[in-house]
C-alpha cells in the first residue's frame, strides 16, 4: 500500500499551484521560465528554464507531459536557436521524461546530470513500476493516468535517455555551451544526487526540487542532507531563485521557505503531535500554497511525516546512502 501511495504522490498529485510567470528584472533577461504544472489527478511537470548561452540554448529540466515538451520545442523554434545542453537537476520523471524527444529534435544536445540515476534504476524504478502495474491492473486508472504511466514506462525502458553524456560529479565552476555557471552537487538531498545552479552574472539560482513551493516532495529524500543543501544555497547571494515547482522566489521568500522546511524537520524530531507539525507547515508555508489547496497539501505533509520523517528506524534515512 505504501508503494501505491508513493507512486500516486509522484504520478497523480494534487491541486493546481499558481505558477505565475517569472517576475523579470533587467539582470534576469538571459533566462526564460516554462512553468511546470501541478493539476489534480495527474502527475506534475517540473519547471523548465532556458538559459541563453553563446553556443546555443541550455535547457534545465524537460518535464513529464507531451504538452510541456511541446512548449519547450516551440520556444527553441521561436528563438531560432538549437538546444545544445540539457541539464537534469535530478532524475525524477517530472523533470526528465522529455529528455528523449528534446534530444531527438536537438541531437547536438549533451546531457548533464549526476550518476544518481544508476541507483534509481535498480532501486526506485522497479518498485515504482510494480506499484504502477498493480494500479493499472486494478482498473482504477483513468485513460489519462494510463497514458501518463505508460509514458513513464517507456522512459524506464530507455534508461540511456536519463544517463548523462557529461556526468557532473562535483561542485564547481564550468562553462556550459560557453556560459559560465557554478554547478553544485548536493548529495543525499531530494535524491541521492541533486544539481543546483548558480548563475552569478544573472544573480539567479535554479534549485530543482531542493525547493518545492507547496511542500517538499520527500519520496526519495534524505531530510538532513536536504537541510544542508538549503543552508548552502542560503549562504550565497542571488536575486531570484527558481524552484522545482512553483513561482520564482526572491531571496527573502526563499529564506522564509527554508525556515518552514527547518521547522517541519524540527517538529518531526520533537514529541509534538502529528497534526501540530502539519498545521505548522501550513502556517509557515502559507505564502507558497495556492488558495484552496490546504487540504491536499496537509495530506501530503502528513504522508511525508509518516513515510519519511517519522518512519520506523531505518525509514527516515533510507535514502541517505547509496
Ligand atoms: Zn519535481
Amino acid at each position: 500500500m505504501e508503494q501505491v501511495r508513493a507512486i500516486l504522490v509522484i504520478l497523480a498529485t494534487l491541486a493546481a499551484i499558481a505558477c505565475a510567470p517569472a517576475a523579470r528584472s533587467p539582470a534576469a533577461a538571459s533566462w526564460h521560465l516554462v512553468p511546470g504544472t501541478f493539476e489534480p489527478n495527474r502527475g506534475p511537470d517540473g519547471n523548465s528554464i532556458f538559459l541563453d548561452a553563446p553556443d546555443g540554448l541550455i535547457l534545465v529540466d524537460t518535464g513529464r507531459h507531451p504538452a510541456h515538451r511541446d512548449q519547450l520545442l516551440a520556444y527553441a523554434a521561436e528563438r531560432g536557436r538549437a538546444i545544445i545542453a540539457v541539464v537534469n537537476t535530478h532524475w525524477h520523471l517530472d523533470h526528465s521524461t522529455g529528455n528523449r524527444e528534446i534530444r531527438a529534435a536537438h541531437p547536438a544536445a549533451e546531457l548533464y546530470a549526476t550518476d544518481a540515476i544508476e541507483g534509481a534504476l535498480v532501486r526506485f524504478f522497479p518498485r515504482s513500476r510494480a506499484a504502477a502495474e498493480r494500479f493499472l491492473a486494478s482498473g482504477e486508472a483513468s485513460a489519462e493516468q494510463r497514458a501518463e504511466i505508460e509514458r513513464g514506462f517507456s522512459v524506464m525502458d530507455d534508461p540511456d535517455s536519463l544517463r548523462p553524456t557529461r556526468p557532473v560529479t562535483r561542485s564547481g565552476r564550468m562553462a556550459i555551451a560557453g556560459r559560465p555557471l557554478r554547478v553544485n552537487v548536493a548529495r543525499f538531498a531530494a535524491t541521492a544526487g541533486d544539481i543546483w545552479i548558480h548563475d552569478e552574472a544573472a544573480r539567479l539560482v535554479i534549485a530543482g526540487d531542493l525547493v518545492v513551493a507547496p511542500v517538499p516532495f520527500m519520496d526519495t529524500a534524505c531530510p538532513e542532507g536536504w537541510r544542508r543543501a538549503l543552508d548552502e544555497i542560503a549562504a550565497i547571494e542571488f536575486e531570484t531563485l527558481i524552484p522545482g515547482h512553483g513561482a520564482p522566489m526572491s531571496r527573502p521568500q526563499f529564506l522564509a521557505w527554508r525556515s518552514a522546511f527547518d521547522n517541519l524537520l524540527d517538529c518531526a524530531a520533537s514529541d509534538a503531535v502529528r497534526d501540530a507539525c502539519i498545521a505548522g507547515w501550513l502556517h509557515d508555508a502559507d505564502a507558497f500554497i495556492a488558495p484552496g489547496d490546504d487540504r491536499r497539501i496537509a495530506e501530503m505533509a502528513g504522508y511525508y511525516l509518516d513515510s519519511r520523517l517519522r518512519a520506523a528506524p531505518g525509514g527516515r534515512d533510507v535514502w541517505c546512502r547509496a
